[in-house]
């Protein structure tokens, strides 16, 4: 491809209200960017006929409640010189993770909180705090929805000798095929595998404050965990709606990283509550087995094979707790 081609396109690493940090793809340089107007609007086309090569546009409706850009978005600018610019185009996501934004006295909108990730990083501790691996659960489906792979990472693994219950615990997402690293900060245990697992990728890391997520990234690369922290305090972006001021970092072994501070969740957005069984991997393969077939709920309807999973010990009564709770979310 023609380098000329691409020298308008960029990621964008960090927005601020109405300004967005892209950094070109070819030369790494800083653009500070602004929206254009057209990007502020959804353009609505006639659905008779979807496979027409006559694009006209129907109608178009201002955005002003969510932002149309996301971190990790590759867009295209137009530069306009001195290190600012304007962003003309989004360009095809590969992936997004998205919760959903409630706008009082309209309906619920979808709000892209990282676009083209490539792994989620749930984070949790050994001990202090114990883990909630409902809150785990949670986060795998929503990386499930998004079709994104995860890999669990816990934390303080020289604290494990607290917890007796750890290994049976992990044991069961072991099972289900989720890669969990055992890792701690302080010893620096695990910390060369968990770059490995990060290396050439943009990952999302996601866990409650006090798991040690500020020394693992620490641990990883100096200064790295202090800089994130900065941001997630509103020391950068502040007075801001969380996440208005998320941030990607370059990670200088190769790779990048969002931290998603005070967000307890991506929420669960746009999944189906005859959908959710399907995010949990262990359950998938019974989906359509049971005697009502997919109308089944897996609830207390006779013949349900998840049940009988769980009876026989296939499927984890915790993780069939974590399914029925999430559904009544749904
Ligand atoms: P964050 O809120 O997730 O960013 O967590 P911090 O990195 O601020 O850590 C919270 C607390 O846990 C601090 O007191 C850390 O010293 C402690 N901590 C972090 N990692 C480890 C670890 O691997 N082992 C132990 N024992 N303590 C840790
Ligand atoms: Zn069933």
């Amino acid at each position: 491809m023609n380098t000329d081609d691409q020298d308008d396109v960029g990621i964008v690493f960090r927005k601020t209200l109405g300004h967005y940090t892209v950094h070109t793809l070819i030369s790494g340089r800083e653009i500070d960017c602004v929206l254009s107007s057209l990007l502020h609007k959804q353009l609505i086309f006639p659905t008779a006929d979807p496979t027409s090569l006559r694009h006209t546009v129907q109608e178009v409706r201002e955005i002003d409640h969510v932002d149309p850009v996301a971190i990790g978005d590759r867009v295209r600018y137009v530069n306009a010189g001195e290190g600012r610019g304007m962003i003309t185009e989004i360009l095809p996501r590969s992936s997004k993770l998205s919760r959903p934004a409630p706008v009082p006295g309209q309906r619920v909108f979808e709000q892209v909180i990282v676009s083209n990730a490539d792994l989620i990083m749930p984070v949790f501790s050994a001990a202090n705090p114990t883990p909630k691996w409902g809150l785990l659960d949670r986060y795998l489906v929503s990386a499930e929805a998004a079709e994104l792979p995860s890999l669990i990472v816990i934390n303080k693994l020289d604290l494990a000798w607290k917890n007796p219950q750890l290994d049976e615990d992990i044991e069961i997402y072991r099972r289900i095929g989720y890669p969990i690293l055992l890792v701690s900060a302080i010893t620096g245990e695990g910390i060369e595998e968990l770059k490995d697992a990060l290396q050439g990728k943009l990952s999302v890391m996601i866990g409650k404050s006090g798991v040690g997520k500020t020394s693992l990234l620490n641990a990883i690369q100096p200064g790295l965990g202090l800089r994130i922290k900065a941001v997630s305090n509103g020391e950068i972006g502040k007075g801001r709606h969380t996440t208005t001021h998320l941030e990607m970092f370059e990670l200088d072994f190769g790779g990048t990283l969002v931290d998603t501070p005070g967000m307890r969740e991506f929420g669960l957005w746009n999944i189906a509550s005859d959908e959710l069984a399907y995010l949990f991997p262990e359950m998938a393969d019974y989906v359509g087995q049971c005697k009502f077939g997919l109308s089944c709920r897996h609830d207390q309807e006779p013949g349900c094979a998840i049940r009988k999973a769980v009876i026989a010990g296939n499927i984890s009564p915790y993780r069939y707790q974590s399914y029925m709770r999430l559904r009544e979310e749904l």
